[in-house]
């Protein structure tokens, strides 16, 4: 069962109108695996409002930190939208899901594929020294649809400096033209070659691939994917491809 603390807003840092990086201070730190979530959670008179969302702060930082996206006709991220620092919020212990680098096989090379607020779970993950020491070399792939929704460059640079040769850092904008992002969306990408082309490396059976983010993409790059030859992981059956939905 989980359980719930309540934390404190430090910071609700807009990337733009709609995208957001809430962080959060907990009384007592907890213990999570880079790629895993929580639900927060709110409580309005007698109405309760609860979600999942991952964790982008490594697990060694004090401060909780989720990147969301405001849905205009959703029931709770306009109220996560609207909280302001020095609000309380509650968060569910403990932090769960299986989306994380222990799920995934072993492989040369680790592509780290996400639309919009799908990049948390691989921010936590190459906060960590874990990708480095297992992956040769690792591609962070982050796909938006407008250059102002590349959230967190800044800190990806600098781990792509610290990374020379390693960790490659790959923006996709669908909407606009944007210096050094592809355009496009990315199943098609990869069906067209682009993608490999742009990183210099190959999806082939030494490639693990992660997706996370928007449904659709996940369902048409997996089957992308699959065409390829590189099937879906799972715990029963390991694979090349391991998937988190976002709804
Ligand atoms: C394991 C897991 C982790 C998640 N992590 C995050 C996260 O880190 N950041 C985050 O913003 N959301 C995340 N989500 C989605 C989140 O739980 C909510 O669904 C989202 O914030 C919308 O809630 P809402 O009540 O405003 O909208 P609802 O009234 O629940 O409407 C849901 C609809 O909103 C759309 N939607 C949902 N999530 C998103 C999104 N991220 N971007 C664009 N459209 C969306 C879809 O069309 C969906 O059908 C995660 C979901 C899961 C299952």
């Amino acid at each position: 069962m989980a359980q719930w603390m309540t934390g404190e807003v430090v910071e609700n840092y807009a990337w733009n109108n709609e995208l957001f990086s809430l962080r959060v201070k907990v009384p007592e730190p907890f213990e999570f695996i880079a790629g895993q979530f929580v639900r927060l959670g709110l409580q309005e008179g007698e109405q309760r409002f609860q979600r999942a969302y991952s964790l982008v702060n490594g697990p060694q930082e004090p401060i909780l930190d989720f990147l969301v996206n405001r849905v205009h006709d959703g029931e709770f991220s306009p109220r996560l939208h609207d909280l302001r620092a020095g609000q309380a919020i509650q968060v569910s212990q403990p932090p769960t899901g299986f989306f994380t680098l222990n799920e995934v096989p072993e492989g040369d090379s680790l592509w780290l594929i996400s639309t919009g607020t799908g990049i948390g779970p691989y921010l936590s993950m190459l906060s960590t020294m874990i990708p480095y020491e297992r992956f040769k070399r690792i591609h962070l792939i982050h796909a938006v649809r407008y250059a102002d929704d590349l959230a967190y460059q800044a800190q990806i640079l600098d781990w792509v400096a610290a990374h020379p040769g390693q960790l490659a850092y790959q923006p996709v904008v669908s909407r606009e033209d944007s210096a050094g992002a592809l355009r496009g969306r990315i199943p098609a990408l990869i069906l067209d070659g682009q993608l490999e082309k742009a990183l210099g490396d190959t999806l082939d059976a030494n490639a693990q691939v992660m997706l996370c983010g928007n449904p659709d993409m996940i369902r048409d790059a997996k089957q992308v994917l699959a065409d390829k030859g590189l099937p879906k992981n799972l715990r029963r059956k390991p694979g090349n491809v391991t998937v988190e939905h976002y709804w």
